[in-house]
Formats: C-alpha cells, sequence, structure tokens
C-alpha cells in the first residue's frame, strides 16, 4: 500500500512532467483553496465548487473532470503542490545539491 506521501509525491511528479504547476489555473486553484487535515491525517482541499482528499488509500475530488475522465485534475494537483510546498519549507527539502 502506497504511503500518503508517495501518494503526493506521485501527483506532483505527474503534473511537474505536465509542466502545468507553472499553469495559472493551477496557481488560481492554490489561491482558492482552504486546506484541511483530519485527525487521521487525511488532506482535504476545498474549493469554492469541489472538494478533493488525499489519504493513504489514494486521491478523490468531487470535479466533474476527476469523475468523469478520472484525470488528476488541477485540484488534486494544487493540493498536492500545496502539500509539497509546505513540507519542503519545514523539512529543507533536496534543493541545496546545486550548491
Ligand atoms: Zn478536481
Amino acid at each position: 500500500m502506497p504511503t500518503m506521501t508517495e501518494t503526493i509525491e506521485e501527483i506532483v511528479e505527474l503534473w511537474r512532467l505536465k509542466g502545468l504547476f507553472d499553469d495559472d489555473r493551477v496557481k488560481t486553484k492554490m489561491k482558492e483553496m482552504k486546506t484541511n487535515m483530519l485527525p487521521d491525517g487525511s488532506m482535504v482541499g476545498h474549493f469554492p465548487k469541489w472538494t478533493c482528499v488525499i489519504d493513504e488509500n489514494g486521491y478523490t475530488c468531487s470535479c466533474p473532470d476527476h469523475q468523469y475522465r478520472g484525470t488528476k485534475c488541477k485540484h488534486l494537483g494544487a493540493l498536492a503542490k500545496s502539500i509539497k510546498d509546505s513540507w519542503d519549507k519545514e523539512f529543507g527539502g533536496d534543493d541545496d545539491k546545486n550548491g
């Protein structure tokens, strides 16, 4: 079973490959989002219209994009990115290998 860290890394990586973290739509979504952590450690992103959840079992979003196409929608991208960013801030990340 993947850990939540792996799940988030997977989403972040997918979106990074698509280059969409530089997309204004994802940035806009990150600003609209309110993040919540549930007692069980699940991360919930509340958007004006949709809600998405990332936990140890995977990820889901209530938006049509995710429901119909099963794609990793921009909400999940925004949530994963914001969690990753806060982890990187907290734990320092791997960024200092470039000197
Ligand atoms: Zn969505």
